[in-house]
């Protein structure tokens, strides 16, 4: 088994879509990036290739290639995890955190699991999404962006 990290923030911004987990919210505004900017699976993908030794995101897809502009991050996710199978291992369990202070994401939590566990093809009883504010405080407090942190088990396939 090895376990890996994955954190990302990205800047809350006008005329743009709130996308994250891999579902679009409604909200007067959306996450800032190259791709769709979808922090939370960032984050989980991240946790992924970490666990694997593989490096991050921005290493196999950088922003600097076009390719990846308004990328589906459920797709990045997707190539990733194909990396990390590739290498020989399969994912256990995800436990993430989405840090936001609006709007409410509880409504959406489900969604956001079952896309990464389409995603990833495994239950949605292996992923888990939390979601917390900071109090007002800092700059997701402020309501200036959105962070996510996620952690991932992996472990050898046979
Ligand atoms: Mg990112």
């Amino acid at each position: 088994m090895r376990i890996g990290h994955g954190y990302d923030v990205h800047r809350l911004t006008e005329g743009r879509s709130l996308v994250l987990g891999g579902v679009t919210i409604d909200n007067p505004k959306g996450l800032l990036g190259h791709s769709d900017a979808d922090v939370l699976l960032h984050a989980i993908t991240d946790s992924l290739l970490g666990a694997a030794a593989l490096g991050d995101i921005g290493t196999h897809f950088p922003p600097s290639d076009d390719k990846y502009k308004d990328a589906s991050s459920i797709e990045l996710l997707k190539s990733a995890y194909k990396l990390v199978r590739d290498k020989g291992y399969k994912v256990m369990n995800i436990d993430s955190t989405i840090v936001c202070e609006a709007p409410k994401l509880l409504p959406h939590i489900p969604m956001m699991r079952d896309n990464v566990a389409k995603a990833l093809g495994t239950a949605a009883d292996m992923i888990n999404v939390k979601a917390t504010t900071e109090e007002g405080l800092g700059f997701t407090g402020r309501g200036e962006a959105i962070a996510a942190h996620a952690i991932a088990l992996i472990e050898a396939a046979e």
